[in-house]
């Protein structure tokens, strides 16, 4: 008999292949895909015990699953929390942690400059049930600290934001935080586990979409909720429970093989970003690149000190506003137009007339959203074929305005 493995004493690439494997009576190598409701009990009494969680079996998939479980458990292995929830999409994550954190009558605290969504929910959705909120510019501490009310229980941030790729300290706005007793929340996407850990940052809760790079090749939506056992037991287990946005099991058996290349595909995406900024800096019509992995970028130094990699992806503002990007949007080949990141194709997306339509022409520009802004997330072609791309399509920037233009 093999020696049990455990995956607590492995490095993070061994834990993403092994890490929370359940292996049924038929030894399968590759991890199973129970596409199954429910589960049969051996007795009433089993079924009784199950309920009064005296016997630790499986139920119902709204409240568990065991394929669902190799994921929570291999990805909490990886973040280096002690426990993780599945929600169906990344959306449903942030809705749970912060409907199962706050009450009518409390106050959250969140950076500007969120993903569309998640602002969504804190500017127009909690106040609706009396939650009211504050947001702050990400990068000035003072803001944060001066937004504190007696009654604030929730700061809530991403970073590197979404599209602009700011960065801002998790670390000192968790000891913001701790003066009294507010909970963080990290939205912690654009990073991805494998460059940024906010839990060890001061953080109480990390969520994700999955849908980005942890699938990696945008095939399913899907998100994750990681911090300690009591706070996942305190905040977000019975909403979860009882609301029902959990993850299909079919999603979490693609999510869960995916997690065994997530650091190949991070590192190599993270390189070839690289590769692409130091390129589209040097190419005529860019008239900026954001890359927090170049030194050239406003928090270059706090990136280098909190993060373990650049960004898989790239910022940057083509010559032309509205009408340089779509341009140089439509001229590209290679790369897809898409709103999609995180995926094995390098995508493309004008942030100002998408992702972040909905905002007035002054909150855009509170952002850093100006009209020439493009967001390309690098995926996994070879960098050169990029460059190439990127620089063919930018000639398109010097047509006349009436030239037809033609996708292959
Ligand atoms: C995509 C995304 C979300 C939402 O995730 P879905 O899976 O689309 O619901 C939340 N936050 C960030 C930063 C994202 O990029």
């Amino acid at each position: 008999m093999k020696k049990p493995f455990d995956p607590t004493r492995a490095r993070p690439a061994t834990r993403l292949v092994h890490g929370g494997t359940l292996r049924s009576e038929f030894g399968e190598t590759s991890e199973a895909l129970f596409l199954t409701q429910g589960h049969v009990y051996d007795s009433a009494e089993q079924a009784e015990a199950r309920f009064k969680n005296t016997d630790p079996g499986f139920i119902y998939a709204r409240f568990s699953n065991p394929t669902v479980q190799m994921f929570e458990d291999r990805i909490a292995l990886l973040e280096g929390a002690e426990a993780a929830k599945a929600t169906a999409t990344g959306m449903a994550a942030v809705n749970a942690v912060m409907f199962g954190q706050l009450s009518a009558g409390d106050h959250v605290v969140a950076c500007k400059a969120l993903f569309g969504s998640c602002r969504y929910i804190i500017e127009t959705l909690l106040p609706r049930f009396g939650v009211q909120s504050t947001l702050v510019d990400g990068a000035d501490l003072a803001q944060w600290e001066a937004a504190v009310r007696p009654n604030t229980k929730v700061f809530f941030l991403e970073s590197p934001t979404n599209p602009t790729l700011e960065v801002y300290d998790i670390a000192a706005i968790c000891r913001i935080a701790k003066k009294t007793d507010i909970k963080v929340t990290v939205d912690n996407v654009f990073a991805t586990p494998m460059m940024q850990s906010p839990l060890q940052l001061g953080a109480d809760c990390v969520v994700y979409s999955t849908t980005k790079h942890i699938d990696g090749q945008g095939r399913c939506l899907g998100g994750v909720i990681l911090g300690s056992k009591q706070f996942i037991q305190d905040n977000v287990y019975q909403y979860l429970r009882q609301t029902g946005p959990a993850m299909s099991p079919f999603n979490a058996w693609v999510v869960l093989k995916s997690l065994e290349t997530l650091p190949l595909r991070v590192e190599r995406q993270a390189q070839s970003a690289a590769k692409v900024a130091d390129a589209l800096a040097e190419l005529p019509g860019v008239t900026k690149v954001i890359y927090p992995g170049r030194k050239d970028h406003p928090q270059y130094e706090l990136a280098r000190r909190q993060m373990r990699g650049g960004s898989t992806l790239v910022a940057f503002e083509v010559e032309g506003g509205k009408a340089g990007a779509f341009r140089v949007a439509n001229a590209l080949n290679i790369i897809k137009i898409s709103n999609n990141l995180g995926d094995a194709k390098s995508l493309v997306t004008h942030p100002p007339t998408t992702t972040h339509d909905r905002f007035t022409p002054a909150e855009k520009l509170e952002m850093g959203i100006t009209d020439g802004l493009l967001r390309l997330s690098v995926g996994l072609e070879d960098p050169d074929d990029l460059i190439e791309d990127l620089a063919q399509a930018l000639k398109s920037l010097e047509w006349p305005a009436d030239a037809k233009i033609v996708r292959l």
